[in-house]
């Protein structure tokens, strides 16, 4: 059916992310030891501006991340939705910095996928059994449970099943949590991503929710983006909704969240630890600062926070 064909659209998308961040690994913008367990060939060239687009995208997640982490003092969960092949269990577990449990939702097909690469590369699959010390670890085709990693098949937009098995793998609603989603309720339609981000602030009393995402899609450049989605049959029902920062901010402010913050990936850049973005500015020649700028544009980074146990979430920030 046409839903079938959008949502293989959608799953292949996975492979893009991954792609270019592999690709961006191997110029050295940042460290990912396990993305090659994923993506085996570096893949063909992407330009520097695509490269420093992921770096801000990457660093800016990882650092709201890891803020949270360290504001809990790792003693929380976190859900990353839509995960893709994302690594950072793997990073987390070599920072020292793992929560309670990392949980990790996709498409049973995705997750199949990535479950079957960490089954047959011991790289990836060590670090999970180090972390685990009950008898029993769970793995099958499309789920993986462990006492600090889970990996579970469902659809975002199926919520009564989403809540269902986040449960079953001991999801606690009363544990701060930390929820991310980088370019995924974008392939939904605004009330899809709405509802998740309800779901959310309705199961936990305390918790923040990180999305990354497009932006400002009305303008020419916008445009073009749209098109080269939907040239894949991507599901971008929501783009036009979710344009602005504000409406980004709103989504949250509507559903039961206390306070949501967005910066456009252009902000986040230029608040990007320095000395840092002076070592991967000089990685490569950037021509086309104009194009840079206009990209960084088009994504932006939106966190929504409650906070009942008064952990000074409002500090996690740029
Ligand atoms: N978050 C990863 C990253 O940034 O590297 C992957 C991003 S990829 C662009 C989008 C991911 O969201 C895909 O893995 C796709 O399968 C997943 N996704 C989109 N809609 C979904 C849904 N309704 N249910 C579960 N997963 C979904």
């Amino acid at each position: 059916t046409d839903s079938d064909t959008a949502d293989e659209a959608v799953r292949a998308t996975c492979d893009d992310a991954s792609m270019c961040k592999r690709f961006a690994t191997s110029k050295g913008y940042w460290k990912d030891p396990y993305i090659q367990y994923f993506v085996r060939q570096v893949g063909e060239r992407k330009a520097p501006e695509i490269n420093r687009g992921y770096y801000a995208r990457v660093q800016g997640m990882n650092h709201l991340l890891d803020a949270f982490l360290r504001k809990t003092a790792c003693d929380c969960q976190v859900i990353n939705f839509g995960a893709g092949l994302d690594t950072t269990f793997w990073r987390l577990k070599d920072e020292n910095l793992l929560p309670k449990k990392y949980f990790e939702v996709d498409f049973p097909m995705v997750v199949a996928r990535k479950i079957h690469n960490i089954k047959t590369k011991p790289p990836l699959s060590k670090p999970i059994i180090e972390t685990h010390s009950s008898d029993s670890l769970l793995i099958d085709g499309h789920s993986l449970d462990s006492d600090r990693y889970c990996i579970i098949g469902a659809d975002l937009r199926e919520l009564p099943s989403l809540d269902e098995k986040l449960k079953k793998f001991q999801l606690n609603p009363e544990l701060p949590t930390l929820l991310l989603s980088e370019c995924v309720l974008v392939y939904m339609t605004p009330e899809q991503s709405s509802r998740l981000v309800h779901w959310a602030a309705e199961t936990f009393h305390t918790a923040m929710f990180v999305n990354y995402e497009q932006v400002n899609m009305t303008d020419r450049f916008g445009q073009v983006m749209i098109e080269n989605l939907q040239r894949r049959q991507c599901n971008l029902a929501g783009v036009e909704v979710c344009c602005s920062l504000e409406s980004q901010k709103e989504r949250f402010l509507k559903t039961g969240w206390e306070s949501a913050n967005a910066l456009d990936m252009a902000a986040v850049y230029s608040v990007l630890p320095q000395d840092d973005m002076a070592r991967i500015e000089r990685l490569e020649f950037l021509d086309e600062k104009e194009l840079l700028q206009q990209l960084l544009q088009h994504y932006s980074i939106c966190w929504a926070f409650k906070d009942k146990l008064k952990l000074g979430l409002s500090q996690v920030a740029f």
